[in-house]
């Protein structure tokens, strides 16, 4: 339900889970504002298994995402499904444009546009997207029944491609630099313990082969030398770098890896501004469905001050 209203009082850039749950709080506070956000559920749409999140014994990312989203839209809240790409000041506040070239204004703004997947940054690396190469286990795995694939990293999102790929492919290497899994030690226990599941330590992946999709990959081991394995699929589970462009359109202040530096109430180094989520320095760096949740519901409480005090 969208109206034809285009000034709030705040908008959220963003509909992962920081954004969904800052507009269930500003909802509490009787905010009008409007969520913008260019994926519904953003990365923890992506999650095949979610077993960390608090009433949830285990369920999809997909399914938790749209849990969230029913609750956003019980309480009458629009999402624009839309791309944020500029942000200018204007009068006392703020005006974005969209990729659809549409207009909104905003007295305040929260950002929420988490991060997108890492790059290997191999060559031709871009040239076998969709040709057996994937950043998603829970989008493309279904495409590799009884084949044999590779996931390459060694934390917690690695090991969850690894476990969900190994219940449909034949084989499944798990490809990690360092000499032992990192992340939650349940999930490492699983990984090491299923019979389909390989998994390659010290080891780096140094060329994809193949013409017109992959073939096999080269890898590099600083103790064992070279080797190649035949693989129909990959899958680049090496964490995550923040979404820079609206930070650099705001010159906000962020820290050395480019997330953006925040207070304890969520402000960043610009008055209006307010990030949550994964895309900031805060929770720790611990950058969880719950962390993000709890950093939208704390942007959302601020803001709320802050308009109140500008009354
Ligand atoms: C495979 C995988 C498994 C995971 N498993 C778990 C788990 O089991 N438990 C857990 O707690 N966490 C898990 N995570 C981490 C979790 O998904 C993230 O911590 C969480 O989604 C961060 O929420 P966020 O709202 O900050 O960002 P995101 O979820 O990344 O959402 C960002 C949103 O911003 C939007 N956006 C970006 N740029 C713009 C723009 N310019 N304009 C408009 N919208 C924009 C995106 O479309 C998206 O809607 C997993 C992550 C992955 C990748």
């Amino acid at each position: 339900m969208i109206d034809n209203k285009n000034n709030y009082s705040l908008i959220i850039v963003g509909a992962g889970p920081a954004a969904l749950t800052a507009s269930i709080y500003a909802s509490r506070y009787n905010l009008d504002h409007l969520i913008i956000g260019e994926a519904i559920g953003g990365l923890a749409f992506e999650a095949h298994k979610i077993c960390n999140f608090p009433t949830e014994i285990e369920i999809k990312g997909a399914q938790l995402v749209e849990k969230i989203q029913k609750h956003v839209e019980s309480l009458g809240n629009p999402i624009v499904a839309d791309r944020v790409v500029g942000i200018d000041h204007e009068n006392d506040g703020f005006k974005l444009t969209t990729q659809s070239n549409k207009k909104f204004f905003s007295k305040t703004i929260l950002l929420a546009p988490g991060t997108r997947h890492r790059k290997l940054n191999l060559p031709n690396e871009k040239q076998f997207i969709g040709k057996g190469l994937s950043y998603c286990a829970t989008c493309d795995a279904m495409f590799y029944r009884d084949k044999i694939v590779a996931v390459i990293g060694g934390s917690d999102s690695a090991h969850t491609a690894s476990l969900y790929l190994a219940e449909i492919a034949k084989k499944v290497y798990q490809i990690y630099r360092k000499d032992r899994l990192r992340g939650e030690t349940l999930w490492i226990n699983q990984v090491e313990n299923n019979n389909k599941i390989e998994v390659i330590y010290n080891t780096e992946i140094s060329e994809i082969e193949g013409k017109d999709k992959i073939k096999s990959i080269k890898l590099t081991n600083p103790y064992k030398g070279e080797d190649k394995i035949k693989i129909d699929g990959l899958f680049i589970e090496i964490g995550t770098v923040p979404q820079k462009a609206l930070i650099e359109e705001l010159s906000l202040e962020t820290n050395e890896a480019g997330y953006i530096k925040i207070g304890i109430d969520q402000k960043t180094s610009k008055k209006g501004v307010w990030a949550a989520g994964d895309i900031t320095n805060g929770a720790n760096n611990f950058r969880q469905i719950i962390t993000a949740c709890s950093e939208g519901a704390i942007a959302s409480e601020n803001i709320f001050k802050f308009l109140q005090e500008k009354k």
